[in-house]
């Protein structure tokens, strides 16, 4: 073997893997279907991930976590995926676990964290991260919520859009501009905000097209008052010091369950091209199935070593941006193949709701736009190596 290039997990690692993949076989498959008819966040399945300790996995130990790091995370989620967990419980667990609780744990003050973290370790409170609003997507920079400081307390006023966990939430990561002369992401700041904080509401809860049991919704502030002690790091580091922190694990943390959906998706692709016969044959003896199913596990294997690689990188505190967007751009491509012939092999059944392809079929998109799109990655890409 040549030396430093051992791509095999640990016995632990494959352990977290199993562990969590046999959860969502048990507690989230057979609540898929309903939970995305209903668009419902399941807050009895949100209580036995609590149990397991899921909401507390990057958390450490010392507030009621885990401490794990970015790849072990990733790891556990790609095992919920795998066994068939829903992709909207998966996002709203990814987003409370890396955006909400990441900013406290890197750059909180100790009584920040001692308030918030063991509550958000447990999952008794559910966390979320606003940053994106009705004008300001790629050009996050451009947000326009301010936070002038009046005595003990910010003053905030602003939307924010698109927020996972709005309506379930209890504690958001709010990013505002502090500095009312600064432009793009500097003169901005972080702040932790209580759903109960006078001046702030949730708006109402955004219908969409997939990862329906993620509930997504406005925040809205008007003049609503926030502690000072509850900003993150100083006035003006809340997007090039917070923000950046968090949504770097965002990144890396969350391929994990898409790629474990990936791995369900050709699992319940064999299952149906074995059993289904067609011209007095199971489907799967037919070559251009075969060679679906091929493509599948490639772009699978590919995704696993781009998404492990990022993830372990960031782990080494060798973060990289450009591994980190291949990764995600890759990955977002890999799964749109992969849905769209899982749905193809499935033929007509795969248009059907009660099949899981169908439902894959349209929780993938969010890859492509949410976290940074994809034309917004391969300009990181391009971008990093031109610099070279
Ligand atoms: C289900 C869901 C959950 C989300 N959760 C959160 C959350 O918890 N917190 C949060 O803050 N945000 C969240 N978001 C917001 C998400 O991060 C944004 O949707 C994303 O950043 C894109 O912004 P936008 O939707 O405004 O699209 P826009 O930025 O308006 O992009 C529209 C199109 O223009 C393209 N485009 C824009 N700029 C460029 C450019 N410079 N070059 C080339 N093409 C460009 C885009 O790639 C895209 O195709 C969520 C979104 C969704 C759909």
């Amino acid at each position: 073997m040549t030396e430093g290039m051992d791509f095999s997990l640990s016995d632990y690692q494959q352990d977290l893997i199993r562990n969590m993949e046999n959860f969502a076989r048990k507690e989230m498959a057979p609540l898929a279907y309903e939970l995305d008819r209903d668009s419902k966040f399941s807050m009895e399945l949100w209580g036995k991930m609590g149990e397991l300790g899921l909401p507390g996995l990057t958390i450490p130990e010392q507030y009621g976590g885990s401490g794990m790091g970015a790849l072990d995370s990733c790891l556990c989620l790609q095992g919920l995926g795998r066994g068939g967990g829903d992709t909207g419980t998966n996002l709203s667990l990814g987003a409370h676990i890396t955006i909400a609780n990441m900013p406290i744990v890197l750059f909180g003050t100790e009584a920040q964290k001692q308030k918030y973290l063991p509550r958000m370790a447990t999952g008794e409170w559910i966390g979320g991260m606003g940053l994106t609003e009705p004008g300001a997507g790629s050009d996050a920079g451009a947000l326009q919520t301010r936070a002038e400081r009046r005595g003990d307390h910010y003053v905030l006023n602003g939307t924010k859009m698109f927020i996972t966990n709005g309506p379930t939430g209890t504690v958001f990561i709010v990013m505002a501009r502090t500095d009312k002369n600064s432009k793009g992401s500097r003169g901005v700041s972080a702040f932790i905000v209580e759903k109960d904080f006078p001046g702030f509401a949730v708006g109402k809860k955004l219908e969409k097209m997939g990862n329906r049991a993620s509930p997504t919704s406005e925040l809205i502030f008007e003049d609503c008052l926030v502690p000072v002690g509850n900003i993150i790091a100083s006035e003006g580091e809340g997007f090039t010091k917070v923000g950046q922190g968090a949504l770097e694990w965002e990144r890396v943390v969350q391929m994990g369950f898409w790629l474990g959906t990936m791995e369900y998706s050709l699992e319940l692709s064999i299952e149906y091209s074995r059993q289904r016969v067609q011209f007095k044959k199971p489907i799967c003896e037919f070559q251009a199935i075969r060679h679906k199913l091929a493509m599948m596990k490639l772009d699978i294997d590919a995704t696993a070593l781009l998404v492990y690689r990022a993830a372990y990188l960031k782990d080494l505190n060798r973060w990289s941006d450009t591994e980190a967007s291949i990764a995600k751009l890759y990955l977002s491509q890999a799964i749109m193949r992969n849905v769209t012939e899982a749905v193809q092999i499935h033929g007509g059944y795969g248009l059907m709701k009660e099949y899981a392809v169908e439902r894959n079929f349209r929780d993938a998109k969010l890859t492509e736009v949410g976290g940074g799109t994809s034309e917004i990655q391969k300009d990181i890409i391009a971008r990093n190596i031109l610099k070279k």
